[in-house]
């Protein structure tokens, strides 16, 4: 049993040492409860309670402290992918939740599973899921100062259940400052994939993961017989040709976990019961 989590992006230049701290601190916590909440559920249960309690954590841009688009409102997307069953579920900026991979969490038993905007609201309201402000007024300075990618996050996890069954879950409160109608790579098989063989999560410019497809060519890669490790480097040096900015968090059915970034630094704490990886 094993998982890894990730916080998206950490920026030197704009955020504190108090702050790398904090999220150091609090990547490794969350990683040590998920950890716990192994011993008793499947992957895909932990993956979603990992990032449900990511989601909590105003200190990542999703959930409670998503970030503000150019409208003025928070608009979160976020999905849940079970590597045993290989069926992928979403939702694409929902408004006014707290937790948008319970919804996606939900939705797995529909048919319907991947669903956007005002009907993934109302489905969520059906659901007994009350409204919820994400808002946080470091958010709303940002926005007023009009800094795009403030916080340039989202958050994930893989993980590796005792049966050998893998999972992935994102969230995101998008890039901060977007176009209203954008689409983030959280919802969408670029951002985060999972089947028995391998499972990852993205986080970075939503634009650059969809055009590299990111996460789905590194599972099909492993899936195919290439090493993790390989088949990060090998997306990885695509993604560069197109200049693009991304990181991403993967585990195997062997359990070998692998992370890479294209920029410095993405944030992330992996744990195997025994050992812990933070991020530096
Ligand atoms: N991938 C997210 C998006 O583009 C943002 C991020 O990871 O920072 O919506």
């Amino acid at each position: 049993m094993k998982l890894i989590i990730h916080g998206g992006f950490f920026s030197e230049s704009s955020q504190t040492h108090n702050t790398k701290t904090a999220k150091q601190n609090s990547l490794k916590n969350i990683a040590q409860r998920s950890f716990e909440y192994l011993q008793n559920h499947t992957a895909e249960e932990t993956a979603v309670f990992a990032v449900s309690l990511l989601e909590d954590d105003e200190l990542f841009n999703a959930g409670k402290g998503s970030q503000i688009q150019r409208d003025g409102k928070i608009r979160m997307s976020a999905s849940l992918m079970s590597g045993e069953t290989q069926k992928f579920s979403g939702v694409i900026n929902i408004q006014q939740v707290k937790n948008p991979i319970l919804i996606a969490a939900s939705l797995m038993q529909e048919d319907d599973r991947v669903l956007g905007g005002e009907g993934a609201k109302k489905y969520a309201a059906d659901h007994g899921v009350e409204d919820f402000s994400p808002e946080i007024p470091q958010r709303r300075t940002e926005y007023e100062e009009k800094i795009k990618n403030g916080g340039l996050g989202t958050v994930g996890c893989v993980v590796l259940d005792s049966k050998g069954r893998l999972a992935a879950a994102t969230s995101t409160g998008g890039k901060g400052f977007e176009l209203v109608g954008r689409i983030s790579d959280s919802a969408t098989v670029a951002g985060n994939y999972a089947n028995k063989a391998c499972a990852v999560s993205c986080t970075g410019v939503g634009e650059d993961i969809v055009s590299n497809a990111t996460a789905a060519k590194i599972v099909t890669r492993v899936t195919d017989g290439m090493d993790i490790s390989r088949a990060f480097e090998k997306t990885f040096a695509e993604l560069k040709e197109i200049d693009g900015f991304a990181g991403a968090i993967g585990i195997d059915a062997a359990g070998n976990f692998y992370h890479k970034d294209s920029h410095p630094t993405m944030v992330f704490a992996s744990f195997d019961g025994q050992h812990f990886d933070v991020f530096e």
